[in-house]
């Protein structure tokens, strides 16, 4: 997470109690271009971000704070029930049927909360579901002794997709591998094994990850580039990956899921506060509000998507965001606490693209 995960993780009480147990900290992100670009975007270069570090935590840790956080601020948790189904009534979402310890249940609510996550149950059940055309999938895995890892984030892009390397702290680093669906077909099976050699075609990562050092097994994720139209139904919402995830490159999906929840608070708390049932017009509301928070965010990240496609553009790029010193700029951009206008705008274009 950029500091702005981290500032998050503040207002949510929870920051504390994340670094107790591990978080790392880290300075920013290193991105090496196919052809040998490479650039890095300090977080603490930029705009005016939280802290100047960011932070790096195993899933276990984060979501097991926020567990207990929410428990304490009255939340009731359901662990081991799965959400099946919405119940309906009259055209509107009023509830959920859950499956828990091999029975249904239903819950009633004024508004359902869809924050699913990318094979969202909820997202099927309220808009059309669409997927873009950079049908990437993940593999990702966490690894002991990775050799010559700082203190910042690594991303290493091929031709036909990336590596990232993440240090954890304790001396175990995230793996990921993110590649095309084509790509994805000629693991058969063996997800370990075409982990580790997949990652050996990378050039900045060969020889530096050992499958003997795998510490937690390697898990599969995809296709990206989903997202739900419309965001809302009547009684229903969605945020986080179960309402757009276009791609992990850029990071920050938690940051969209944070900040989708404070959205949801600031555009729908007052009225379900009230008797009245949730109207149409506060269902727009949010979704304007997710349009104003995000739109600026998805073009960039799908420019950024994009332009992986054409290793040479790319490299050319990097090489530029480089030599301009703009890469802290993009780094703000993309962590979430520079708006995204610093790097939609023609003089950015003119530099890296001219
Ligand atoms: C390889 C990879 C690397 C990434 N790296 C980063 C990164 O470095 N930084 C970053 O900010 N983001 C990163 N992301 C993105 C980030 O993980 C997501 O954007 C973020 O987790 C979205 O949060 P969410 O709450 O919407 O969904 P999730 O975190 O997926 O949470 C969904 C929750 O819903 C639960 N759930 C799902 N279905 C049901 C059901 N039917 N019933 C009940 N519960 C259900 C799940 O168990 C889960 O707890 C990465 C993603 C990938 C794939």
């Amino acid at each position: 997470m950029s500091p702005e995960g981290v500032r998050h993780l503040a207002a949510l009480g929870v920051l504390d109690a994340v670094e107790g147990a591990g978080g790392f900290p880290i300075r920013g992100t290193r991105v090496s271009a196919p052809h040998g670009a490479s650039l890095t975007g300090l977080f603490a270069r930029a705009g005016h971000p939280f802290r100047s570090t960011g932070l790096s935590v195993p899933r276990r840790t984060l979501d097991h704070a926020l567990v207990r956080a929410a428990r304490a601020a009255g939340a009731e948790i359901r662990e081991g029930s799965s959400v099946v189904d919405v119940v309906r009534e009259e055209n509107r979402i009023t509830g959920l049927v859950t499956r828990e310890g091999g029975r249904h249940h239903r819950i009633m609510a004024r508004l359902v909360v869809g924050a699913d996550g990318l094979h969202s149950v909820m997202a099927r059940s309220i808009g059309r579901r669409h997927t873009g055309l950079l049908r990437r999938y993940a593999l990702a895995a966490h690894v002991e002794s990775v050799a010559g890892l700082g203190d910042t984030a690594e991303l290493h892009v091929g031709p036909d997709g990336y590596a990232g390397l993440n240090p954890l702290g304790g001396g175990v680093a995230n793996v990921a591998l993110v590649i095309p669906r084509s790509r994805m077909l000629q693991m058969r099976g063996n997800a370990p094994g075409f982990f580790f050699e997949e990652l050996e075609r990378f050039p900045g990562v060969r020889g530096r990850v050992q499958p003997s050092r795998l510490v937690r097994r390697v898990m599969a994720t995809g296709p990206f580039a989903r997202w739900t139209s419309p965001a809302t139904a009547p009684g229903a919402v969605l945020l986080g990956d179960a309402a757009d995830f276009f791609d992990p490159f850029t990071g920050e999906g938690m940051c969209a899921a944070f900040r989708g929840a404070e959205l949801v608070e600031e555009t729908l708390l007052e009225p379900l506060l009230g008797r009245a049932p949730l109207d149409r017009h506060a269902l727009v509301r949010y979704r304007a509000a997710r349009r104003q928070a995000f739109l600026g965010k998805w073009i960039v990240e799908r420019l950024v998507g994009h332009a992986m496609l054409s290793p040479a553009f790319f490299n050319r790029a990097v090489r530029r965001i480089e030599q301009y010193d703009l890469s802290h700029t993009l780094i703000a951009v993309t962590g979430d606490y520079l708006p995204a206008r610093a790097v939609l705008n023609p003089r950015f274009f003119a530099q890296v693209v001219l």
